[in-house]
C-alpha cells in the first residue's frame, strides 16, 4: 500500500462504520456503485448499497457491474454478499489493504471494459508498486468512456496529478458481441501536482476519427461528409480506421486540444441510427463544450472528481457539471473527509475545487 492509501485507510478504518448508500441517489446508476467500490477498496471502509441502479430501466446488478464488484473485491480481498445478477443489494467488506498485482477480469458480455477499469484504477494507481490489468468486454460502448477517451483525454490529465497508467487496445469489442480486450499498465503513484485547469484555454488542434468495423464503407463516407460540411473539418484532419473483418461497430470522435487537456466527444453507431446522426452527435458535444472556452468537458469532469478527492486538492472549470458529477461528489463525501466547492461561471460552466 502506498503512503497515500495508508493515510486514507488509517483515517477511515478507526471506526470501520458501515456506510449505507441508497442506489437511487442522484443519478442512480452504476456510477454510485463504482465510486463506492473504489473508495471502499482504497480506504477499507465497508459499505452496503440498496436499490442498486434503482433509477435505471433494468435496475440491479448486470454482468458489467458484477465484474466491477469482483474486480474491486479481488484487490482488497473483500467479503461480498448479494453479488448475483439482478441483485438490488450488496454488502462489501474489505478484509485487507489493497494489493498491487497482475489482474485479469472478463465481463463475458459486451459490457464496458473502461467502466471496470474506472473502478480499479483509482485504487491501483494510488499504490507504491506497479500493477497490470487486462479486461475483456466492450471497448466502444455508448454511455461509457470509449477507449480513445481514456487514452487521449482522461489518462494524460491523471498523469499530471501523479496517477500514471497506459491503456492499450488489444482487440475491439462492440455491442452485442463484446470480446474486446484492453490492458492497462499502472505505475506507482508519484507526487504529481494539484490539478489547476481553472481558466479558459484556446483550441490548438481539432481532429476527428471514424471507426468502422464490419460495415459498408459508405457509412464512413457519409460521416466524413457531415464532419466536413457541418463541422468545417478538412480531409487531412479526419482519420479513418477500417476493420474489414471485424464484428459490426461504428463510432466517430472529435478531439479538441486545449492546453494540457484534450477533450474527446464521441458519437456511437447503433442499429437503425443514421450514419449522419453518429457524426452529428460527436459534433454536438464538441460544439457545446468549445463554445464555453473551458478545458474540461462533462464526462472528464465527473471522472476526475474521485482523483481530486484522493489528492484532496485541485480545481477545474467544466463547461457543464452533469448529474453524474454532482452525484459522485456526494458519494465521495460519504467515504472521504473532503469538501467540494462549486462556483457558477457563465452559462452552464462551473468551477469545481476540492479540499
Ligand atoms: P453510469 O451511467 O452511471 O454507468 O456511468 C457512466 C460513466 O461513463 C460516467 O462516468 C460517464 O462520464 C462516462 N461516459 C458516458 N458517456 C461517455 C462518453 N461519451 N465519453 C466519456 N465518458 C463517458
Amino acid at each position: 500500500m502506498g503512503p497515500l492509501a495508508r493515510d486514507l485507510a488509517g483515517c477511515m478504518q478507526q471506526g470501520q462504520q458501515m456506510i449505507t448508500i441508497d442506489g437511487t441517489f442522484g443519478e442512480g446508476g452504476g456510477q454510485v456503485l463504482r465510486t463506492a467500490l473504489s473508495l471502499a477498496a482504497l480506504t477499507g471502509s465497508p459499505f452496503r448499497i440498496e436499490k442498486i441502479r434503482g433509477n435505471r430501466r433494468n435496475p440491479g446488478l448486470r454482468q458489467q457491474h458484477l465484474t466491477c464488484v469482483h474486480a474491486a473485491a479481488a484487490i482488497c480481498e473483500a467479503r461480498v454478499e448479494g453479488d448475483e445478477t439482478g441483485s438490488g443489494e450488496l454488502l462489501f467488506r474489505p478484509t485487507r489493504s489493497p494489493r498491487p498485482g497482475a489482474y485479469a477480469f472478463d465481463i463475458c458480455t459486451a459490457g464496458s471494459t473502461s467502466l471496470v477499469l474506472q473502478t480499479v484504477l483509482p485504487v491501483l494507481a494510488s499504490l507504491d508498486a506497479p500493477s497490470t490489468v487486462a479486461i475483456r468486454g466492450g471497448t466502444h460502448n455508448p454511455m461509457a468512456p470509449p477507449v480513445p477517451f481514456l487514452q487521449t483525454s482522461f489518462l494524460p490529465v491523471l498523469a499530471g496529478m501523479g496517477f500514471h497508467a497506459e491503456v492499450i487496445l488489444k482487440r475491439y469489442g462492440f455491442y452485442p458481441k463484446g470480446g474486446g480486450q484492453i490492458t492497462c499498465a499502472i505505475a506507482p503513484r508519484s507526487p504529481g501536482a494539484p490539478l489547476d485547469l481553472a481558466g479558459r484555454l484556446p483550441v490548438t488542434a481539432l481532429r476527428a476519427a471514424i471507426l468502422l468495423s464490419g460495415l459498408p464503407e459508405h457509412i464512413a463516407a457519409r460521416e466524413k461528409q457531415i464532419l466536413s460540411t457541418e463541422g468545417g473539418m478538412r480531409e487531412e484532419e479526419i482519420d479513418t480506421i477500417m476493420l474489414a473483418q471485424g464484428q459490426p461497430g461504428n463510432a466517430v470522435w472529435v478531439t479538441a486540444a486545449q492546453g494540457p487537456c484534450t477533450a474527446v466527444f464521441t458519437g456511437f453507431g447503433e442499429r437503425g441510427k443514421l450514419a449522419e446522426q453518429v457524426a452529428r452527435d460527436a459534433l454536438a458535444g464538441a460544439g457545446f463544450h468549445l463554445a464555453s472556452g473551458y478545458a474540461v468537458e462533462e464526462h472528464l469532469a465527473d471522472q476526475l472528481l474521485l482523483y481530486l478527492a484522493i489528492r484532496a486538492d485541485g480545481r477545474f472549470a467544466a463547461s457543464r457539471l452533469n448529474l453524474h458529477g454532482r452525484t459522485n461528489m456526494e458519494i465521495i463525501r460519504r467515504f472521504l473527509p473532503v469538501s467540494f466547492h462549486q462556483t457558477r461561471l457563465e452559462g452552464e460552466a462551473v468551477l469545481v475545487s476540492c479540499r
